[in-house]
């Protein structure tokens, strides 16, 4: 199919042609890359937006339940919904969240819904590229909401809040009164912290992690693109539908208090700025990776190692060689 007509299927909300061109920017191939250029260009002239969620959490915390709750109530609005994954375990496995999973299974039978499991992919640069690509092929597709789950370890969630208009960070109830060792970074990434499985035996300890992160949250540095009250912690329970519209509420009160003070294009200007660092940088190490780069930095390594040579005059020999001056 040729890329403007696959473009101008995207644009009419055909679901095959989105499929399609999500393999299309998920494909390594150049040829490939070349033509999902073309059409990410072409899809961009759309102007349309989406309102990008990112949602972090730990195996278990109840991602995949939440997203299905809290999927269908916003099918229920008449919403369109879009959920797509970034798994940097895939890189390693080969495997995908999402794509395993059955309980996503009412939602994934919406007309008014799109599911995606994450692309395997050799680095987390790759996966990011590709996720970042569907969900602008997503926000063409005319989806109002496009879902971005990631697990919540190592490098993944800034990738997912560099892509998002909102991070919502999910967790469990705590058994103690530590907090449960989220690292203070990706604490200060969150708008709404949600603290899943507030229901049966869990109800009351919930209701205490819920305190003690609204506490921790207000001792965080206050980011410009925090109204009153925000980043705040509130409780939920995706098994009981419980708390969902409560947390729709916020994250629409959050998203129009943005927009309406300019923070939501300067966040995404902010974004492409910075997604533009990412693809430069993405660009030089993958020169590293040719066979030729992988055979001669093991020669000079070997130099380096026998000292006939300094690691710097190394560098420099190996990056002339690849055509970057040092
Ligand atoms: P994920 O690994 O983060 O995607 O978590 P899952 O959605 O697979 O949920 C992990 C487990 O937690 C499953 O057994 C769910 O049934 C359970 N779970 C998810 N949400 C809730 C909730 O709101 N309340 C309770 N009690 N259990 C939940």
């Amino acid at each position: 199919m040729k890329i403007a007509e696959l473009s101008d299927k995207i644009l009419k909300g055909d679901r095959r042609a989105l499929a399609r061109a999500i393999t299309l920017v998920e494909s390594g191939r150049s040829d490939h890359r070349a033509e999902a250029s073309a059409l990410l260009d072409r899809l961009a002239s759309s102007g349309r937006q989406a309102l990008r969620i990112g949602l972090s959490g730990t195996p278990g915390v109840g991602k995949s339940t939440f997203i299905e709750s809290f999927g269908m109530m916003l099918v229920a609005q008449g919403l369109r919904v879009a959920v797509l994954a970034v798994d940097p375990s895939s890189a390693r496995s080969g495997g995908s969240i999402l794509g395993d999973k059955t309980r996503m299974d009412r939602l994934s039978r919406e007309k008014a819904a799109f599911i995606r499991p994450s692309p395997s992919q050799t680095n987390l640069g790759g996966v990011a590229r590709r996720s970042r690509e569907a969900v602008a092929v997503c926000e063409a597709a005319g989806f109002d909401v496009v879902l971005v789950e990631t697990v919540g370890v190592g490098q993944s969630e800034t990738v997912v809040a560099q892509m998002s208009d909102l991070f919502l960070l999910l967790l469990a109830p705590a058994g103690g009164d530590e907090l449960q060792g989220v690292k203070r970074g990706i604490m200060e990434m969150a708008d709404i912290i949600l603290v899943n499985k507030a229901d049966g035996d869990l109800k009351s300890a919930a209701m205490r992690t819920c305190a003690d992160y609204s506490g921790a949250l207000r001792l965080l540095r206050k980011r410009v693109q925090d109204p009153q009250g925000f980043p705040k912690a509130q409780t939920v329970s995706a098994l009981e539908d419980a708390g969902l519209l409560a947390a729709w509420e916020e994250m629409q009160t959050l998203t129009a208090w943005r927009r309406d003070q300019g923070h939501w294009d300067r966040m995404r200007a902010e974004q492409a700025r910075y997604w533009f660092g990412e693809e430069v940088r993405q660009a030089l190490l993958s020169r590293l990776e040719t066979p030729w780069a992988q055979s001669r930095m093991t020669e000079l390594s070997d130099q380096v190692s026998s000292g006939v040579v300094s690691p710097a005059a190394a560098a420099q020999d190996l990056l002339a060689g690849l055509g970057v001056s040092g």
